[in-house]
C-alpha cells in the first residue's frame, strides 16, 4: 500500500480505481525546429482532432441541455474551417517560422481583436469563441489537450490541476472522488468540487503509474492510498458505513428550522452553479439558493449564453426550488474565471481587473441580456438579483438603473417579468467601509469572504503557497464582517455570508452573535451546519471565538 498526503477540500471517503489524467500545462514555445510545411501538417491534424472533440461535445450537450446550448460547439467547428483564420495561421508559419501552437493562438488573438471591435453584438461575442477554439487546437498540439476521461466505470480522478470550466464539464455520475496536484482551498475549482459533494483533495503528489490501480481517497485523514491492504480497506468501509448512517440521521433535519436552543433563527441557503446543484440544494434542505454563480453556465463552453438560454436555465432553477428564493448573481467572470474576449485585452493583474460588475458595466450589451433573463425568470418564483465586486455607490446605482430600463423594455414588449430584490456582494474592503451608504441602495448584502479575504490581506486566493497568509479567519476579516452586519442592520438591510467561511461550524456561534440573517453554503454543508446551530445556546455566556 502506498500513501500520498493532501489537503482536504471536501470530506468523505471514495473507494475505487484511480484514473490519472495525463495533462500538464506545457509552455507555449514560440519557435520551431520544424519546417513551416511540417508545422502546417501538425496544425491541420490538430484541427481535425479538435473538430472530432467538438462533435462529441455537441452530441452530449444536445442530450443534456438542448439544441440552443449545443449550438456553440457547432459554431466552434465552423470557425475551425474559416478560410481567413486558416490563412492567417499559414502566413504566420511561413513568414515568422513560429510553432503551430503559437500560430494558432496568435491568429486567434488577432481575429478576436477584430471581432471585439465590431458594431454587431453577435460578431463581438464571436471573439471569445475564436480564442477558445484556438486554445483547444494549441492544447492538442502541446499535449495538454487530452480530454478529461468521460468514459469507463466510476473512478477517482487525479489531475495536475483543473480549471473551473473543466470542473464544470466533469460527468458527476462517473466521479467517485477528485485529487489534484495543485490548487488552493478557496479557488473556484475547489468550490465546485465542494458543490458537487464529492470527496476531494488537493496538493497530492500522485504518481502517473498509479493509473487504474485500486485506491482509497480518505478525506477525513487527508490522504490517497493506492493498493490498500485488506485491513485498511475494512476499516475504511466501516467508517464509510458510519458516515452513511450519520447522513441518514441528518436527513431528519431537512425540513426543520436552523434555530438555536434559545430560539435564535438563521436561514441556511445553498450555493449553486447549475440546475443539478439546485436539485441537490433542495434535497439537502436548503431554504433557497443564496448564491447562484451565473458565470458557471459560461465556463464549460467558454462563451456567454444569450438571453433565451440564460432564461431557460434560471427558470429551471427557480422551478426546481419550488417557491424557495433564488439569488442570481450577475456574471462574475474575470480573474480565474476567465472568459476570453469579455473585456478586451489580456490583463496584467486579472484579480484586480475587469471582473464582476466592472465587466457587466463595460459590456452593457451582455449585462442587459442577463438582466432581462433574470427578470423573466422572476415571473416563475421568488428571485433576487445580486451584483458582484461592488466597490462604489455609483456602480450599484448604474446597475439598478439598467435593471429598471430592462424591466421597462420587457413591459413595453409585453413580456412577463417578476419582482426582484436587489442585493450586492460585499467582497471588497471599499464596500465594507461604504456599508452604511450601500445599505441605503440594497435590499440585502451577501458577504463574499473568499474575495474579501484576498483583497483585505492582499494575498492571492488562488496561490496554494500563500494559504497561511490568506486566512479568512484573520481578525481583520472577522471585524469587517461584524462592521458590515451592524451597518446593514442600521439601515434595515438584510445581511448574510455566501463565502466558504459561512460553512465553518466553529464560527457559527460568532456569526449568530454578530446578527447575520443567513449563511449560504455548499449543498452538502447545509444539514451538518443546521445540526450544529440547533445544538447552540446563545443565552449561555459564551465568549465568541473571534477577536
Ligand atoms: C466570495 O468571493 O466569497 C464569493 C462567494 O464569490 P466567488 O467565490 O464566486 O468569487
Ligand atoms: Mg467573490
Amino acid at each position: 500500500m502506498k500513501t500520498a498526503a493532501g489537503k482536504t477540500i471536501q470530506n468523505g471517503i471514495a473507494i475505487g480505481p484511480l484514473r490519472v489524467c495525463r495533462r500538464e500545462a506545457t509552455q507555449l514555445c514560440r519557435t520551431s525546429a520544424l519546417t513551416p510545411e511540417e508545422e502546417w501538417t501538425r496544425f491541420t491534424a490538430a484541427c481535425g482532432e479538435a473538430r472530432a472533440q467538438l462533435a462529441e461535445l455537441y452530441g452530449k450537450a444536445l442530450d443534456r441541455a438542448g439544441r440552443d446550448s449545443a449550438a456553440i460547439f457547432e459554431i466552434h467547428q465552423m470557425l475551425l474551417e474559416d478560410d481567413d483564420y486558416l490563412e492567417a495561421v499559414r502566413d504566420l508559419l511561413e513568414t515568422q517560422g513560429v510553432s503551430a501552437a503559437y500560430a494558432a493562438i496568435a491568429a486567434g488573438e488577432r481575429f478576436a481583436a477584430l471581432f471585439s471591435a465590431m458594431e454587431d453584438s453577435y460578431m463581438r461575442s464571436r471573439a471569445a469563441d475564436i480564442e477558445d477554439v484556438s486554445r483547444r487546437v494549441a492544447d492538442i498540439l502541446t499535449g495538454r489537450g487530452e480530454p478529461l476521461p468521460q468514459e469507463g466505470p466510476p473512478a477517482i480522478l487525479a489531475a495536475g490541476s483543473l480549471t473551473p470550466g473543466e470542473a464544470m464539464a466533469l460527468d458527476r455520475s462517473r466521479l467517485l472522488g477528485l485529487v489534484t496536484r495543485r490548487g488552493s482551498e478557496n479557488s473556484h475549482t475547489a468550490i465546485l468540487a465542494r458543490a458537487m459533494g464529492i470527496p476531494a483533495l488537493t496538493g497530492v503528489d500522485f504518481d502517473e503509474g498509479w493509473d487504474g490501480r485500486p485506491a482509497v481517497l480518505d478525506g477525513e485523514r487527508g490522504c490517497l492510498c493506492i493498493d490498500p491492504d485488506p485491513d485498511f480497506l475494512d476499516a475504511v468501509r466501516a467508517r464509510q458505513t458510519d458516515a452513511l448512517r450519520q447522513a441518514d440521521r441528518l436527513r431528519a433535519l431537512k425540513d426543520l428550522p436552523s434555530v438555536t436552543l434559545d430560539g435564535r433563527e438563521i436561514r441556511i441557503y445553498a450555493n449553486a452553479g447549475s440546475v443539478q446543484d439546485a436539485a441537490m440544494a433542495l434535497d439537502n434542505g436548503a431554504q433557497g439558493i443564496g448564491l447562484f454563480r451565473s458565470e458557471m453556465l459560461c465556463l464549460a463552453s467558454g462563451s456567454i449564453p444569450g438571453e433565451e438560454q440564460q432564461f431557460a436555465v434560471y427558470r429551471q432553477v427557480v422551478e426546481t426550488m419550488a417557491g424557495r428564493r433564488t439569488v442570481i448573481r450577475t456574471l462574475d467572470a474575470g480573474a480565474d474565471k476567465h472568459l476570453p474576449g469579455l473585456c478586451g485585452d489580456k490583463e496584467e493583474n486579472p484579480a484586480l481587473g475587469c471582473r464582476g460588475i466592472r465587466a457587466s458595466l463595460t459590456r452593457q450589451d451582455l449585462f442587459r441580456q442577463q438582466l432581462r433573463a433574470v427578470l423573466r425568470a422572476a415571473a416563475f418564483g421568488p428571485v433576487a438579483v445580486m451584483f458582484p465586486m461592488i466597490a462604489s455607490l455609483w456602480e450599484v446605482r448604474e446597475a439598478k438603473a439598467l435593471l429598471e430600463a430592462c424591466r421597462a423594455e420587457l413591459e413595453a414588449q409585453g413580456v412577463a417579468a417578476g419582482p426582484v430584490e436587489v442585493g450586492i456582494m460585499v467582497e471588497t474592503p471599499a464596500a465594507v467601509v461604504m456599508a452604511e451608504e450601500l445599505a441605503e441602495e440594497a435590499d440585502f448584502f451577501s458577504i463574499g469572504t473568499n474575495d474579501l479575504t484576498q483583497y483585505t490581506l492582499a494575498a492571492d486566493r488562488q496561490n496554494p503557497g500563500l494559504e497561511r497568509f490568506c486566512d479568512p479567519r484573520h481578525p481583520a476579516v472577522l471585524r469587517m464582517i461584524r462592521h458590515t452586519a451592524e451597518a446593514a442592520h442600521r439601515h434595515g438591510c438584510q445581511v448574510g455570508i455566501c463565502g466558504e467561511l459561512g460553512a465553518d461550524p466553529a464560527l457559527a456561534e460568532d456569526f449568530l452573535r454578530m446578527g447575520l440573517d443567513s449563511l449560504s453554503v455548499a449543498p452538502s454543508a447545509v444539514l451538518p451546519l443546521r445540526e450544529h446551530i440547533r445544538s447552540l445556546d446563545l443565552s449561555r455566556d459564551a465568549k465568541p471565538a473571534s477577536q
